[in-house]
């Protein structure tokens, strides 16, 4: 069971939930955050995966944590909503 926060881009709208630290263990092993240069979201990769885009299959993938990283969409900073998800 893993804890994920959720941050909300208060320019765009756009909303993501990850652990703060850009990496967490699941039922489903190790997975990493990654921004999508194609499509411009943030997804989850398995570690045990190739680190292609689960949405549009690119490998232009780029490690990505919601503290330092910003909003896929505009580039702002990303706020935390206090909103905690779990995921197993
Ligand atoms: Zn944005
Ligand atoms: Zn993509």
């Amino acid at each position: 069971m893993a804890e994920y926060k959720q941050y909300k881009c208060e320019s765009c709208g756009y909303t993501v939930a990850a652990n703060p630290k850009g990496h967490d263990v699941t039922m489903r092993g190790e997975v990493y955050s990654y921004m999508c240069e194609e499509c411009h979201e943030i997804v989850c990769v398995p570690a045990s995966k190739k680190t292609a885009c689960p949405k549009c299959g690119a490998e232009k993938l780029v490690k990505w944590n919601p503290v330092k990283g910003r909003c896929p969409k505009c580039n702002k900073k990303m706020q935390e909503t206090g909103i905690v998800l779990m995921v197993d």
